[in-house]
């Protein structure tokens, strides 16, 4: 803290007074009584926009900290820092518990944003929409920035767009934060994401990288396809999804030595998951030699109402109009799906629980020697499967794959296997990661293709023959690192980046940008002479 507050003074020091008088009003304003300023104070103030729309009493701010520890521990914290008097009121009325807890964190905000994740909270992870409670999301997905890829911290802005919620309950809690009311699902909405794209790049430059996470499915895709060539963006429900899936089938593929365009996919489930990787996989085989609609003709769905087909009494959208196909046959389960389909692959994306029954498992198993089973729906109680009801089914033969972690499972003869864990963490920070570093304008699907092949090269043939299909989690920083050297590298040769002059080398280029955890120096420059590092010029001056 000490060295924190010294930097501060001497960045202070550098400013001139008005633009530090400037900085220090403009970021006073909002914080001197939090959510408590009326409607006429946020007007003339110029405040509306600048915190979330509901106006608390004193009263509701102060029962906050009454509920449990360890929230109550963060937002004592929080209100230490920003709202003087809610904090001694507070602290006051419970002096006892709460007079041990004084902390003051040193937070210097920098303008310059080269990533922003944004969401409007509609469809947070397993939990539904959660309206402006899903900035958690945000805020997790860019830590996730900087502890795998190096991304600078003070370079990343969470944004959650407010534009109400469908949920009953929120609507009716209290403590809510966001607008009451229904989701706005007019041209109003079209026209808010058109100016906070536009806005974005204003403020930041044309090359901020924009990643979307965690918007229903009938705003993902059209926003995705609106955006996707005019600014930096990627959706990674769908994109990024595809990329971590395609490098567990890849690394199968290499297990099973059986080329993917002789792979038959079925999914149990069709949706924003479903239909990135779908659309990945077509590309991958359309690269090793089938036309577009040969690839597409050997991945078929299977939703909530049974299998994608021409004629079916339940609708199919215009996303999901490449994967439906001539019925093969009477299909009334998946089950039924997989006998007449005979795939080779199943990926589990619905959501729903466990759809992979013990039928499927085995029958997966009597159709091949080494079936693919990817059960990945998020949280582990709602996987299609078990990782052991997976290999025992398949007396061990399977190569599976979970989007939330299972343990190792070991089999009754003793053989041990562990579970690949397809999290998407492992393509979205080396991704952002080279986008931002090059340049790259548009995103394009290729960039994933490149980055799910290079996930894939990185798993060595030992943790291959663990059950692995990808690296261990504790290398992620090392494997987003050289993902991201080889997607700069791509994009360079592929005529997408815009940073000129062009790194020679890139992988010196990458590794000299991340941010590392080391402490900076802080001994003045006398100090830091005749090439001495801190430590050694700092041993010199006793
Ligand atoms: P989505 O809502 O867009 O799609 C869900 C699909 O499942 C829909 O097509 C729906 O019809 C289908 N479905 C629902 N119930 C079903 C049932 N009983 N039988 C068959 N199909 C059924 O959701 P999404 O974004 O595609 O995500 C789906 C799941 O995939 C979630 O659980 C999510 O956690 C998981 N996921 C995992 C990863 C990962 O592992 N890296 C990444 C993204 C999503």
């Amino acid at each position: 803290v000490e060295n924190q507050t010294k930097k501060k003074r001497h960045n202070k020091n550098r400013m001139s007074p008005s633009f530090s008088l400037i900085l220090s009003l403009s970021r006073l304003f909002p914080f001197l009584q939090g959510m408590a300023f009326s409607l006429q104070e946020r007007q003339i103030l110029g405040l509306q926009g600048l915190l979330p729309p509901k106006i608390e009493s004193q009263d509701i701010q102060a029962s906050v900290t009454t509920t449990k520890t360890l929230p109550r521990y963060i937002y004592l914290m929080g209100i230490q820092e920003r709202n003087e008097k809610l904090f001694y009121r507070v602290l006051m009325e419970d002096i006892e518990e709460l007079m041990p807890i004084v902390y003051t964190p040193t937070v210097e905000p920098l303008p310059v944003v080269q990533a922003v994740v944004v969401t409007d909270g509609e469809r947070i992870l397993g939990l539904g929409d959660l309206g402006v409670f899903g900035m958690g999301i945000p805020v997790g997905k860019l830590c996730l920035y900087t502890a795998c890829a190096g991304i600078r911290p003070e370079r990343c802005l969470p944004v959650v767009i407010d534009v109400g919620t469908d949920n009953e309950a929120l609507l009716k809690d209290p403590f809510y934060m966001g607008l009451y009311q229904k989701r706005d699902r007019s041209q109003l909405y079209d026209d808010l994401i058109d100016e906070f794209m536009e806005a974005v790049v204003e403020k930041y430059g044309q090359d901020t990288l924009i990643q979307f996470e965690d918007f229903g499915n009938h705003n993902a895709f059209r926003l995705m396809r609106k955006y996707r060539e005019k600014y930096c963006t990627f959706n990674d429900d769908i994109q990024g999804t595809a990329a971590v899936a395609l490098a567990g089938l890849l690394a199968a593929q290499r297990a099973i030595g059986k080329p993917i365009t002789e792979h038959r996919v079925l999914f149990c489930g069709a949706g924003e998951a479903a239909l990135g990787i779908a659309n990945l996989i077509t590309m991958s085989m359309v690269e090793k030699g089938l036309t577009q609609d040969e690839a597409r003709k050997k991945i078929w769905m299977f939703d909530k109402d049974g299998l994608l087909v021409k004629g079916r009494a339940q609708e199919t959208d215009s996303n999901q109009e490449a994967f439906v196909h001539e019925s093969p046959g009477d299909v009334q389960s998946f089950l039924d799906a997989v006998n007449v389909i005979q795939p080779t692959a199943i990926i589990g994306v619905s959501g729903a629980g466990r759809l992979f029954t013990h039928d499927v498992l085995k029958k997966m198993g009597t159709l091949n020697k080494r079936p693919i089973i990817f059960a990945l729906s998020n949280p582990t109680t709602k996987a299609e499967c078990t990782a052991e009801d997976a290999y025992t089914l398949t007396d061990g033969r399977c190569l599976f794959a979970s989007g939330s972690p299972f343990d190792t499972v070991t089999l009754a003869d003793g053989r041990v296997f562990t579970p690949g864990q397809g999290n998407n963490a492992y393509i979205f920070p080396g991704v952002a990661l080279a986008v931002i570093l090059s340049g790259v304008r548009h995103i394009s699907d290729t960039v994933f293709l490149e980055a799910a092949k290079t996930l894939a090269d990185q798993l060595t043939d030992e943790e291959l023959a663990e059950g692995r299909l990808y690296p261990p989690l504790s290398n992620i920083r090392e494997v987003s690192v050289q993902m991201a050297v080889k997607v700069v590298r791509f994009v360079y040769a592929n005529n997408m980046a815009f940073r000129y002059p062009e790194p020679k080398d890139k992988d010196t280029f990458v590794r000299s940008t991340v941010w590392d955890i080391n402490y900076d120096s802080f001994l003045p420059d006398i100090y830091e002479w005749k090439g001495m590092n801190p430590v050694q010029s700092k041993l010199k001056t006793f």
